[in-house]
């Protein structure tokens, strides 16, 4: 088996998108955290973020990962190419790196190449103070107010990100309501919160254009209005990774840069699998992994036993904000909108002890179900921990367990994940 990768083994999400924003986020989680310390009974408050020390935290995170990915795949027998990838054919390979170009010939063949930010024609990247996320980790100054444009997942964990830091933030919201794909309960939560925290809301502005005048960054919107910052941050999604990838030569159909494929993950060309971000479904990375797994086990042959086909609309999620915010399954919105009958049972954090004693009680657990068999259909959770308590909901949809089966089990005390179980009574 061949793996080739022209940056890092462990992929964007090591080295751009999920760990080192995270990083960051951690940063300045904590530093939050020193700002509540007060209240929580201890003298000193505040901090300031030591870029520097931030740098060398999030290298020494990456090469940790790295290393401990190449060695997971050599001691798997993988060769490791640090190369270019692309289809000569069908059935072969040609890997170009620094010593020189080799073709390889494969019977199957995993096409996994991800997706990059997308950057308008409006506005000119210039990687210091008109920034793409990957200029940010960490930016070369922090900057005094940055103006972030787009309000969907990265949107909002870089306000949080920023804010949480010491910067000022405003935020470009296209629609009326930031997270425009989520819960409308659990946006107007997260809304509160940034109000609350400083958060400059510019809604229902689409920007125009994101021009850099002396040492200020000026974005204009569609319907006339103006945020001024000293840097702004576009994020407005993600583009395939396909171009240069010779689809072409293998017959391999794509659409829009996503390759379309079935339930096994094949593209159009049936030994040709993708998986990831280029499959054009839910792009994440705990779904590119297990897309992987199930490729592997298709290629394998080890689906004829008993298989399950990955469920895309039961895979959690969250939005690593502050207050958290996680789901899964069936959102009460979706189901109202549907006109599907369901049992939404929710429970403030407020009411756990754990939150009194964590000093942060924001927050809810909301916890969707059939009401003729009680059936965990989803559920949505804003507060702290919110990306690890949605676990318990996210197994029990992915495998049919009932309300009942949740509140019935006997839970940590004193812990959050007693609202769980409260909202699952
Ligand atoms: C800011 C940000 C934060 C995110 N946070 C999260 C999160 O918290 N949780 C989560 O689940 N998802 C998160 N995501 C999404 C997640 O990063 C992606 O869904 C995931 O990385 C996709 O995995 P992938 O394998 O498709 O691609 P990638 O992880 O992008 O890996 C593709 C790899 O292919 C390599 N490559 C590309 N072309 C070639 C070629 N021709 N030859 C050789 N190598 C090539 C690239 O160098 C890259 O290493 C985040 C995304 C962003 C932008």
């Amino acid at each position: 088996m061949v793996l080739i990768e022209r940056d890092t083994f462990g992929g964007a999400a090591h080295l751009w998108d999920c760990i080192p924003s995270k990083a960051m986020i951690a940063t300045g989680n904590a530093r939050s955290f020193m700002g509540r310390a007060m209240r929580m009974g201890l003298r000193d408050e505040g901090s300031s973020v030591d870029l520097d020390k931030l740098k060398e935290r999030l290298r020494g995170i990456e090469s940790r990962l790295e290393g401990s990915v190449r060695t997971l795949l050599s001691s798997q027998g993988v060769e490791m190419i640090d190369g270019i990838g692309s289809l000569l054919g069908p059935n072969l390979v040609s890997a170009v790196s620094d010593d020189g170009t080799r073709e390889i010939e494969a019977d199957a063949i995993v096409l996994a190449t991800g997706s990059r930010p997308r950057v308008p024609d409006w506005a000119n990247i210039d990687g210091d103070r008109i920034l793409l996320t990957r200029d940010c980790y960490p930016p070369p100054v922090l900057p005094d107010h940055i103006v972030v444009i787009g309000s969907g997942v990265t949107g909002v964990e870089f306000v949080h990100m920023f804010q949480s830091m010491g910067s000022e933030v405003t935020l470009v919201v296209s629609r009326q309501q930031v997270l425009p794909q989520k819960d409308p309960e659990v946006a107007a939560a997260l809304e509160t919160d940034f109000l609350a925290r400083g958060v400059k809301l510019l809604k229902g502005a689409r920007a125009t254009s994101v021009e850099r005048v002396g040492d200020e960054v000026i974005v204009s919107c569609d319907d006339g209005r103006v945020a001024r910052g000293s840097h702004a941050l576009v994020a407005i999604g993600s583009i395939p990774n396909t171009e240069m990838l010779g689809l072409e030569n293998a017959g391999v159909v794509s659409e829009r840069g996503y390759v379309p494929v079935d339930v096994h993950l094949r593209s159009n060309v049936p030994h040709i699998y993708a998986a990831g971000d280029i499959s054009g479904r839910l792009p994440l990375s705990s779904v590119a992994s297990m897309q992987g797994r199930k490729i592997a086990e298709h290629a394998m042959g080890m689906t004829v036993r008993s298989h399950r086909h990955l469920d895309y609309d039961k895979a959690a999620s969250a939005i690593f904000t502050e207050p958290e915010i996680a789901d899964v399954g069936l959102a009460e919105a979706d189901a109202f909108a549907e006109g599907r009958k369901v049992r939404v049972t929710k429970v403030p954090f407020a009411s756990a002890a754990k939150a009194l004693i964590n000093d942060d009680s924001r927050g809810f657990v909301k916890i969707v179900s059939d009401p003729n068999t009680g059936v965990v259909l989803g559920g949505s959770i804003v507060g702290r921990h919110a990306a690890e308590l949605i676990s318990v909901i996210a197994v029990a949809a992915t495998n049919g367990l009932t309300v009942s089966d949740i509140h019935e089990s006997i839970l940590v005390h004193p812990t959050l994940s007693e609202a769980l179980s409260e909202a699952a009574e």
